[in-house]
């Protein structure tokens, strides 16, 4: 799991990274509006939490481009404010939960788990054409047809099916499959999405992976373009 934070303060951006690593959480500070956006838009991130009032771009103004650039990924808006006003303005921009300063860690966390749970609540297989990912047993299921993926096959797929016909950065993808830290490249990726495109055709399966040259991958439906 990756958070990204966004919060000038320093001192609370270092004691929220901290919090949230000991909780083994992979996490990334940044301190103003337009570093934030950058981020975002690297498409990497399981969730940002933000910062209402921040130097340059405000918070709610993050949200709400974020939102019309079509980025999904959950927000948890931070701010000193209370009034139901500004919550309101914050959710109208695009948050999905809203924290109000001070707050302790134990909120912090619960609220944290609370949007990651329902991110992923009670989904336990991804379709996309005729094709469904099972993601307890990692197979690739086509009718009666079906295929067993590896790890990183299966964490490729999960993501590409994830984001369906959006397209999908293969350093995006490198990011969230081998990590940040990782020495693997973008031809990893390429290597697996041919492991991919293989498995699919051997089950029949309609999917087809895209790529657009260098600007990564997303998926069509056989027929459909
Ligand atoms: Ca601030």
């Amino acid at each position: 799991m990756k958070i990204l934070i966004v919060e000038d303060e320093r001192l609370l951006a270092d004691s929220i990274e901290e919090l949230l690593r000991s909780r083994g959480f992979e996490t990334e500070a940044v301190y103003d509006g337009e570093s934030a956006l950058d981020y975002v838009r690297l498409g990497v991130y399981d969730l940002v939490i933000l910062d209402v009032m921040l130097p340059g771009i405000d918070g709610l103004d993050v949200a709400r481009r974020a939102r019309a650039a079509r980025m999904g990924t959950p927000i948890l808006m931070l701010t000193a404010r209370s009034g139901l006003e500004d919550r309101i303005s914050g959710l109208d921009a695009g948050a999905d939960y809203y924290l109000t300063k001070p707050f302790d860690s134990r909120e912090l966390l619960a609220c944290i788990n609370a949007i990651l749970r329902r991110q992923g609540a009670q989904v336990d297989e991804l379709e996309f054409g005729n094709t469904s990912l099972d993601l307890a047993s990692a197979l690739l299921v086509c009718g009666e047809n079906s295929v067993r993926l590896s790890a990183k096959e299966f964490e490729i797929m999960r993501i590409l099916f994830s984001s369906g016909e959006r397209n999908l950065p293969k350093q995006a993808i490198l990011v969230k499959v081998w990590g940040f830290e990782s020495e693997a490249v973008e031809n990893h990726v390429e290597v697996y999405v041919g492991f991919l495109r293989k498995k699919l055709a051997s089950i029949g399966s309609n999917v087809r992976i895209k790529s657009i040259r260098s600007l990564g991958y997303h998926l069509e439906v056989a027929g459909d373009a």
